[in-house]
């Protein structure tokens, strides 16, 4: 018989929704996308697991994989080999492009994009290539996790979080979406970089950070995306929130909103201006 949970009351639902909404979301944007693809900043391994079991248990899939198509994403940002821009359509943008990745990622480029992640046992076991298997081991760790959910709050904490889950999903998926669209609504570029990105505020808010896309295109390695006082970016604030408690160090930071370098070479995003703090 499992623990009682009393989601009783709009309140309590409200605010269990927001934990599950900011733990799964943080997987993904500081996780997989700040920390493993970008290594904006470090942190001790236990947190580091923690933090991105958050994106996996949101079926997110091999951390290995998802680092090279977001790598090839950067090299190759609204071009031909782009594995997910909308100028293949909206729909292979947000979500196509995941049954069709291995038309613009081998396994071998997968190896080739990620062999920082090879030495790490974790990321390794997790799944190296694209294929069936490593999808199914995520679908069987995720089932695990939902497992353990309805023992410890039967399933109404179950739905709960598979709705947060799913709103994760579709406000990462936005980010591909809609900020590299030619035209979105309530969009602004603050660098002339030489790809479509965008920065749209109310993806930022939804997507905890990521929607000020084009700071980020402008500069892959700053731990940073949202610039303006206005540009709300939840996860640096989490960035920071762990700096406090001395859990990261070497952040990388946008020294310079004026600073105009653009490129596609990950090689030369490594000499960009940033700053460590
Ligand atoms: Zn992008
Ligand atoms: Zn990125």
């Amino acid at each position: 018989m499992h623990l009682a949970f009393q989601a009783n009351s709009g309140l309590s639902v409200a605010l269990i929704f927001l934990l599950f909404y900011l733990y799964h979301g943080i997987g993904i944007t500081l996780g997989y996308h700040r920390l493993l693809s970008h290594k904006c900043v470090s942190m001790p391994k236990w947190l580091m697991y923690f933090i991105v079991m958050g994106g996996y248990l949101s079926f997110m899939g091999s951390p290995i994989v998802w680092v090279a198509m977001h790598r090839s994403h950067h090299q190759n940002t609204d071009l031909a080999k782009d594995p997910h821009s909308p100028l293949h359509g909206l729909f292979h943008s947000f979500i196509g492009w995941m049954f069709e990745l291995s038309k613009y990622l081998s396994n071998d480029e997968i190896k080739q994009q990620t062999k920082d992640l090879f030495t790490d046992p974790v990321w390794r076991f997790l799944g190296t290539k694209n294929c069936y298997k490593q999808g199914l081991l995520c679908l069987g760790f995720c089932t695990l996790y939902r497992c353990l959910l309805f023992c410890i709050g039967g399933v109404n904490l179950v739905i709960i979080n598979i709705i947060a889950c799913c709103a994760v999903f579709i406000s990462t998926q936005l980010v591909n979406v809609i900020c590299h669209k030619p035209q979105a609504w309530f969009s602004y570029r603050n660098y002339p970089t030489n790809d479509n990105s965008l920065n749209v505020w109310w993806v930022g808010i939804l997507a905890l950070g990521e929607g000020f896309h084009n700071n980020h295109h402008h500069n892959p390695k700053s731990a940073r995306h949202g610039l303006r006082w206005f540009e709300f970016d939840f996860t640096w604030l989490v960035i920071m929130g762990l700096k406090k408690l001395r859990l990261v160090w070497n952040i990388y930071n946008t020294k310079n909103l004026n600073d105009t370098y653009t490129t596609h070479s990950l090689d030369r995003l490594e000499n960009l201006e940033t700053t460590k703090l």
